[in-house]
């Protein structure tokens, strides 16, 4: 059984004003097959929690701990993450010139796994997940994000998701932007992913729309760098008729 636990994260961004500290002291326990969705309003630090989780070097931790099996991720470099199984869907993803989307896959999916997949099962599992997530043959031989609408960029996230087979996804804001059919392609191909896989995932989102699509085992209300408050999918349900009103705002302090 494995699991991701965050324990006590505390984490301080440089800003051109100085550094302010995003997250106060988070907890929060995935096990694989759950689905947490993160909630909360616009500069709460949900971003701010899955590029910790990613290591990008703009953010850092000065307090706390994250653990992957009982692994210390903190002290692990962003390849060391992705081979220990942990994926994270960006909200903005960026671009990649020059790389196909087939050619980053597979160079993705050696790196993961330590060997090169075998090009029979490979060209097969790729084109089904693309027919999957109603994606054209033709998408394969572009460049990674390079003048993707938005729908196509999460759609490629997703199939990255499927065919690299991650332990913990973080899907950051995967559902801003999609409409309604993309909404749902998207949607389908995260419970694929639970269900073949057994995949934890930390659903990250401003929004309960999605929620209709991806049924959440928890939902953490996300408020001013830390979970002000946590319940199952009624929550969500709440959510979506309250809006976060009803937590008090505080801006983050300067440190
Ligand atoms: P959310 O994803 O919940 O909207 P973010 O994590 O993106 O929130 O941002 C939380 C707060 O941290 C915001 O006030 C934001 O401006 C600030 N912040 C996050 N990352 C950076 C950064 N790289 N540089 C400056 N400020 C940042
Ligand atoms: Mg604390
Ligand atoms: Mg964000």
């Amino acid at each position: 059984m494995s699991v991701l636990e965050i324990k006590n994260l505390h984490v301080n961004v440089d800003t051109d004003q100085g550094t302010r500290e995003i997250l106060r002291g988070v907890d929060l326990v995935i096990n694989e097959g759950e689905i947490h969705a993160i909630m909360g309003p616009n500069g709460s630090g949900k971003s701010t929690l899955a590029y910790t989780i990613a290591g990008h070097p703009k953010y850092h931790v000065v307090q706390g701990e994250i653990l992957l099996d009982g692994e210390n991720v903190l002290e692990m470099t962003v390849d060391e993450r992705a081979r220990a199984g942990l994926f994270l869907a960006m909200q903005y993803p960026v671009e990649i010139p020059g790389v196909t989307v087939t050619n980053f896959l597979r160079t993705a999916k050696t790196a993961i796994d330590g060997e090169a997949p075998s090009v029979r099962h490979w060209v097969k599992d790729v084109r089904e997940s693309m027919s999957n997530l109603k994606m054209d043959s033709a998408f394969a031989e572009r460049n990674v994000n390079e003048g993707f609408s938005g729908g196509e960029k999460k759609r490629n996230e997703i199939l990255q998701l499927e065919l690299l087979k991650p332990r913990f996804a973080v899907l950051d804001e995967t559902d801003s932007g999609l409409d309604v059919d993309a909404l749902r392609i998207v949607s389908e191909g995260v419970n694929r992913a639970k269900a073949n896989t057994g995949l934890g995932i930390m659903l990250i989102t401003h929004y309960t729309r999605i929620l209709r699509y991806i049924t959440p085992d928890f939902v953490h209300v996300f408020v001013a760098g830390r979970i002000a408050e946590q319940g199952g999918r009624e929550l969500a349900d709440r959510l979506e008729e309250e809006g976060y009103d009803r937590y008090q705002v505080a801006e983050p302090a300067v440190v």
